[in-house]
């Protein structure tokens, strides 16, 4: 029997399906200077996930996570090293993990709000079970708490 969650559930994944977009040069380019960041930094405990962030103007910025009790995730390193850069117009991020950063990792709840709120319009590249594909970061946190005023 259909409850209301597993219908609200099945609405949120078809309209993410119809909203995932494959990826272009770019974004294969994005992925690399992730896994550049990580490959440069991996230590296996504290080091161990990297992100790239492309803005509008084609320029990436990239960092690793900083682990911690109440650590960064690498997503925060670039956007914040962006954002001090005084980048606001952000177009596609992606997240990996491993020593060669083979894996294409989705972002944690902490990192989906943060997307939301500071670029809801911005591309997340995440793993499907059809390869990797992008979809608007604001699209991975539905019914999100809003922060920003
Ligand atoms: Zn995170």
């Amino acid at each position: 029997m259909e409850t209301a969650s597993s219908l609200i559930v099945e609405t949120w994944i078809r309209y993410n399906q119809q909203n995932m977009r494959k990826l272009s040069e770019k974004d294969l380019k994005l992925i690399e200077e992730a896994r550049k960041a990580v490959k440069n930094n991996y230590d296996g405990e504290l080091h161990t996930v990297g992100a790239a962030l492309r803005c509008k103007n084609g320029r990436i910025y990239t960092g690793v996570n900083i682990y911690s009790i109440h650590g960064a995730c690498a997503e925060q390193i670039a956007l914040g090293t962006a954002i001090t850069n005084g980048e606001r117009e952000f177009e596609t991020i992606v997240a990996v993990r491993g020593r060669d950063g083979e894996e294409i990792i989705p972002p944690c709840g902490n990192c989906r709000q943060i997307l939301h709120d500071y670029m809801p319009e911005c591309r997340m590249i995440i793993q499907t079970q059809g390869g990797p594909m992008k979809t608007k970061a604001g699209n991975l946190l539905p019914f999100a708490y809003s922060t920003m005023p």
